[in-house]
């Protein structure tokens, strides 16, 4: 994302101002009103000192942006990136917004970040920096005011850090004030697949909707980690899709017979990577371009570009990923008839089993897997229907429909409260 400065085609905050306005128009908002739904309520800076392992201190960068509290605490995940800016966390976060919203889940929206690559400190020092982020905002943090999650490059084991500092601060144990634990602290049966099957859920409703077969079904996926990777496990094993071509970071593979993608998760969890998988052969052009039935970019934003968009073969997008098409790709992609299922539906799933863990904690009595999978399926089922109808109605991309949806829900709920002040 280093030439971002000169195109701004790759700027994720303009996207996802694009994306917002285009739904926006169409719902023909009162200006004012438009500028408070799109606007963010609050961004943080932290500078965040940190002693290394060599005795030096390092400064890192820390965002935190809260979008949107209109129907609930603001909710979204924390990333570390090498590459993470204000105005990446501000689009994720309002993404956050749409996204609960979609999936009709009691949350606002938010979204926080470190510029760090993770890989480049030890694990105390990654503890030393989650502590002191989590620290610093332990005033923002809270169950009914702001409840992070993981994103790129976090999960459970930060989660847990994030749950004990919070709580030596509170001076009690207080798990519902992030999601994504590990089972033991809190955690949700499911939560970690949740993403996942959530797009196997997507993919699989509108598939059904088109007409299109999911067995034997071609499905590349970009990205291979808690989403790309179950994605994929999920639409072989219970779809009988057939995974045509896999990548991460260290390296893209493709096999047209199909992959044996439990075989590439085993590999990928002992070696840190795809790198040196010997079950597909490795693919020297680009994976978005492979030829397929189904793409899901489940990486990082900007992937399907106007550079790119016209070679794409699938017929289906689910967006794994967070802004992973930039919109004047999805005008190439529209124009070519391909269906993208927008990432504030399709990779909803997370967010959703997020807020029944958050239900759990509050409760304090655990549903079993079967229970959190039902009820997920249950939301997202409905999510996908709620748009596709808005699609028909309003003749407009799925995209468009899922922040009409969303955009919707956000204004009556304003409406309702009424200003203050
Ligand atoms: N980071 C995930 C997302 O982008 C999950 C957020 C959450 O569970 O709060 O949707």
């Amino acid at each position: 994302m280093a030439a971002i400065g000169a195109n701004s085609q790759l700027n994720p905050l303009e996207n996802a101002e694009r994306q917002f306005e285009e739904a926006a128009s169409r719902l023909k908002l009162d200006p004012g009103v438009k500028e408070t739904l799109k606007r963010p309520r609050r961004a943080t800076i932290q500078s965040l000192p940190v002693m290394m392992d060599d005795g030096s201190i390092r400064v890192f960068t820390g965002y935190r942006v809260q979008h949107s509290i209109a129907r609930g605490p603001a909710k979204g995940g924390i990333r570390f990136h090498q590459d993470v800016t204000l105005e990446e966390v501000e689009a994720l976060a309002s993404w956050m917004t749409w996204k609960c919203a979609v999936a009709d889940i009691p949350f606002g929206g938010g979204k926080g970040g470190i510029k760090v690559d993770p890989r480049q400190l030890s694990l105390s020092e990654l503890e030393r920096l989650t502590r002191r982020y989590a620290a610093d905002l332990s005033d923002l943090f809270g169950p009914e005011s702001d409840v992070p999650a993981p994103d790129v490059n976090t999960g459970e084991r930060e989660m847990a850090w994030f749950v004990d500092t919070y709580s030596m601060h509170e001076r009690r144990t207080e798990l519902a004030v992030v999601t994504g634990k590990p089972l033991e602290v809190g955690g949700s049966a499911g939560r970690r697949e949740a993403t996942g099957r959530g797009v196997m859920i997507s993919v699989a409703e509108v598939c059904r909707r088109l007409g299109m077969d999911l067995k034997g079904a071609r499905v590349a996926v970009q990205g291979f980690g808690n989403v790309g990777g179950v994605s994929a496990d999920l639409l072989a094993s219970e779809c009988g899709a057939k995974i045509v071509a896999i990548s991460d970071v260290t390296g893209a593979y493709a096999d047209p017979n199909g992959i044996d993608v439990k075989a590439a998760l085993q590999h990928a969890s002992s070696r840190k990577g795809l790198t040196g998988f010997a079950g597909a052969k490795p693919m020297s052009g680009s994976i978005l371009e492979v030829d397929c039935d189904i793409l899901v970019p489940a990486a990082l934003e900007n992937q399907i570009t106007s550079d790119n968009a016209a070679q794409v073969k699938a017929r289906v997008i689910a967006e794994g990923a967070n802004g992973p098409t930039t919109p004047d790709a999805d005008k190439i992609l529209e124009a070519k008839g391909i269906y993208v299922i927008p990432d504030i539906l399709a990779n909803s799933g997370g967010v959703t089993v997020s807020y029944f863990e958050w239900v759990q904690n509050r409760m304090g009595f655990y549903w079993p897997e079967r229970e959190v999978n039902g009820r997920l399926h249950e939301k997202m089922t409905k999510a996908v229907s709620d748009v596709w109808d808005m699609a028909q109605s309003e003749k407009v991309s799925l995209r468009v429909a899922a922040y009409m949806v969303a955009i919707n829900r956000v204004l009556r709920v304003h409406q309702l409260r009424g200003m203050y002040a």
